[in-house]
């Protein structure tokens, strides 16, 4: 179905504000992105937004403001999107292995939080089954960013 993503972000980012609001976080969005019609399934990928909004959420600080940060743009010819925390971070070794099925970074009891770690697995299946890519950018104990680039549906 062909899905204006400037839309579709909009409205999972509704679903969450009140998420973000209980942590007393902010959620800035960018969608700057012009005429981003994609050719998707609507379901899933409100599911892929969702999963990483809820990552950002979930792998944020125990202490300190939670920021996040969503933006669209074309670039390139494509469709780009961010999706971007403040959170705990990924160390470099462990960033490759993120996307891998079942696989959980070890944070000992630093944060009380349960998963599968197949989120991560699932929007990586999504999205590339949309003939787009997914990688992330990380810093320990600064944040993360995940980059989802699509192709736009004129161009297919
Ligand atoms: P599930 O999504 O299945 O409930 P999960 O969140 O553990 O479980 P993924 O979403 O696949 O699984 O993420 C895999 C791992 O990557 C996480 O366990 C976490 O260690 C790390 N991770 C994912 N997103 C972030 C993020 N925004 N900030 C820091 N670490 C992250
Ligand atoms: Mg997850």
């Amino acid at each position: 179905k062909e899905v204006d993503a400037n839309e579709l972000i909009n409205g999972v980012i509704n679903t969450f504000r009140l998420k973000v609001e209980k942590y007393n976080g902010t959620l800035d969005a960018e969608l700057n992105a012009e005429d981003p019609i994609v050719y998707v399934d609507e379901m899933h990928f409100t599911n892929v937004i969702f999963n990483l909004l809820d990552n950002a959420v979930k792998y944020k600080k125990p202490e300190g403001d939670l920021k996040l940060k969503v933006r669209t743009w074309n670039e390139s010819g494509k469709l780009h999107i961010s999706i971007e925390d403040n959170g705990i971070g990924i160390k470099k070794e462990n960033l490759k292995k993120i996307f891998d099925k079942f696989y959980r970074v070890h944070t000992g009891n630093l944060h009380d939080v349960k998963g599968f770690g197949l989120g991560l697995a699932y929007v990586k299946k999504i999205i590339t089954d949309h003939k787009g890519t997914i990688r992330a950018e990380s810093e320990l104990n600064v944040g993360t960013r995940f980059i989802i680039v699509l192709p736009l549906f004129k161009d297919e």
